[in-house]
């Protein structure tokens, strides 16, 4: 499923010139002659989740008989918040409980970074995870935490650095059973259940 066909880099470039116009620049001069092309260049690997559906990366699974929690940690991504168009930055962990069916763990990496490379909000972001991993490989159950520093809050606004924001959701058991959940949530602290 693609959603924005392909993306106009001609229009971004235009676009980014007139904010150079708007806010006070000379955008003929050397320093910022290509900053609107760079910036489109750019926005197209930004923004490259917006051609894809990020479910895809779920298609092959394989039969293990496996049915413990799988639990990929520290998922590096870098997303844009929809407000400002900012960069929001941070890790996102992956978990779930197969029924036997498990994917390779790069495909996990490659949802979170297919779901992150749009124009987003972490909330979403983080129940786009696991609904797809609830709806795709069918486990038992699933859960995302994902911990991130917004720059529209750090480096603007109330401008306070150091504050990240943390969001989870947990479906199937990971949701109805506390042991579970609470296993998840002492793997991605960093314990040993
Ligand atoms: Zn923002």
């Amino acid at each position: 499923m693609s959603r924005g066909g392909e993306i106009d880099k001609p229009r971004i470039a235009a676009a980014v010139r007139e904010i150079l116009l708007a806010i006070g620049e000379d955008p003929d001069r050397e320093g910022l002659q290509r900053t609107p092309s760079r910036i489109a260049d750019a926005y197209e690997e930004l923004f490259a989740g917006l051609r894809e559906d990020p479910r895809h990366h779920l298609n092959a699974t394989f039969d293990e008989g496996h049915k413990e929690m799988v639990v990929l940690r520290d998922i590096p991504f870098a997303s844009l918040c929809e407000h400002h168009l900012l960069p929001f930055t941070g890790f996102a962990h992956v978990g779930y409980i197969p029924r036997g069916r498990i994917v390779g763990l790069s495909k996990l990496a490659r949802l979170v970074e297919g779901y992150a490379r749009r124009p987003q909000v972490q909330e979403r972001l983080t129940s786009e995870i696991a609904d797809a991993l609830l709806e795709e490989l069918n486990p038992d159950g699933c859960g995302v935490i994902i911990d991130a520093v917004h720059t529209c809050m750090t480096i603007r606004g109330v401008e306070k650095p150091g504050a990240s924001m943390v969001t989870s959701a947990m479906r199937g058991g990971f949701r109805n059973r506390p042991e579970t959940r609470a296993e998840f949530i002492a793997i991605v602290r960093g314990g040993r259940t």
